[in-house]
């Protein structure tokens, strides 16, 4: 079940409702009970944070700084 972030407008505060995509829009009412609130841009967390691929393979045949080329 896909979850949705809202904020209230009365204390400002945002919560988060697990609720079907079919009732996204519907009015959400705050953990303070107040009506006034509005269905933030829902943060859908896939995979995970992308990763530069820096780690290169160590060694790799031993061509440089063997025949002197490193210095
Ligand atoms: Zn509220």
């Amino acid at each position: 079940m896909p979850r949705y972030e809202y904020r209230c407008r009365p204390c400002g505060t945002t919560f988060e409702l697990n609720r079907p995509m079919a009732e996204s829009s519907d009015p959400a009412a705050c953990p303070e009970g107040h009506q006034d609130t509005v269905k933030l841009l829902s943060t859908v967390a896939v995979g995970g944070t992308a990763s530069a691929p820096s780690a290169a393979p160590r060694g790799g045949g031993g061509g440089c700084c063997g025949g002197g080329c490193c210095g």
